[in-house]
């Protein structure tokens, strides 16, 4: 017996689309698509997009439930969004789950995009078949989540696993949330590029490659927080896996490498020979996977 699994994830450039397969005791990806956000014209155009795409996959396929991952916060019974930090648009109030499943006629759940990257990850990416896993995405910002035994693990107030905000350095740089010296403050994209004196991450790990001491610095200032990041991460959860994504991964061992050094430093409890920090496995269609996964695994 076999169901399909409609999965969409907003993002703030594009809409990604998955359709996954549910046979007896696996997923399949039976496809991906991907379309324009269009986030500059606001939330009913970008609802009408999510609702194109749907359409286009249900048409390919008819699905059982819909995941819809979101890049914020939302009420997780009313379906109304709460905070999109990086979209434009009066976002706050607006009911995106009822539009969306009334439109596409389909069950609907929401689930932020770093939940479901790491709900992606942990039950069919690089963390399958792992205990304890911890997930972490690094880009614009720094998304996290934990999963116990294939289980999502979100605490009493749903929000654990934001592994980005807690403090690492006292009295740091203000981050978003309000707080200051959290990690993800520390060690978001733009904080490297302008660390090192480039214009994006991307410039920074070009130059890192190529020996420029500024760029070396820089990423090895970013691994050390990373390090004390997940060093304590270890220390509370006891993952036996983590799992690194997002456009700062996408430089591998350049990067990995020195955080893998930092922790190792840092961890005397935990054996870390049997503790594996290793890239994200799905890439950028890992968020809807996870968004589908969200509304298969309730249904
Ligand atoms: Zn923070």
């Amino acid at each position: 017996m076999t169901s399909l699994h409609l999965g969409l994830d907003l993002g703030g450039t594009n809409i990604k689309v998955v359709m996954l397969t549910r046979t007896a005791d696996d997923f399949e990806v039976m496809f991906t698509d991907s379309v324009d956000t269009a986030a500059v014209e606001g939330p009913e155009r970008v609802t009408a997009n999510l609702i194109e795409a749907g359409r286009a996959a249900l048409q390919r396929a008819d699905a059982a439930t819909l995941g819809l991952g979101v890049p914020g916060r939302f009420g997780q019974t009313t379906g109304r969004v709460v905070l999109f930090p990086n979209l434009p648009g009066a976002w706050e109030g607006f009911p995106l789950r009822d539009r969306i499943r009334d439109a596409l006629e389909l069950e609907t759940w929401m689930v932020n995009d770093a939940r479901a990257f790491t709900l992606a990850e942990g039950l069919l990416g690089a963390g399958r078949g792992y205990r304890a896993v911890a997930c972490i995405t690094l880009g614009t910002g720094m998304g996290g989540g934990l999963l116990i035994g294939g289980d999502l693990y979100l605490g009493a107030f749903g929000v654990a696993g934001e592994i980005g905000h807690q403090t690492v350095v006292p009295n740091g740089p203000r981050c978003g949330c309000g707080n200051r010296g959290c990690l993800e403050a520390l060690v978001r994209s733009d904080v490297l590029a302008s660390n090192a004196g480039r214009s994006s991450a991307r410039e920074v790990f070009e130059g890192a490659r190529e020996g420029d001491d500024r760029c070396v610095a820089a990423v090895s200032q970013m691994a050390e927080y990373l390090g004390i990041g997940l060093a304590n991460v270890v220390a509370i959860f006891g993952p036996d896996r983590i799992v690194v994504g997002g456009g700062i991964a996408e430089a591998g061992d350049l990067v990995l490498g020195p955080i893998r050094d930092a922790v190792r430093r840092s961890v005397t409890l935990v054996p870390t020979d049997e503790l594996e920090i290793v890239p994200a496995a799905f890439g950028r269609f890992a968020g809807a996977v996870g968004a589908a996964l969200a509304g298969a695994i309730r249904a």
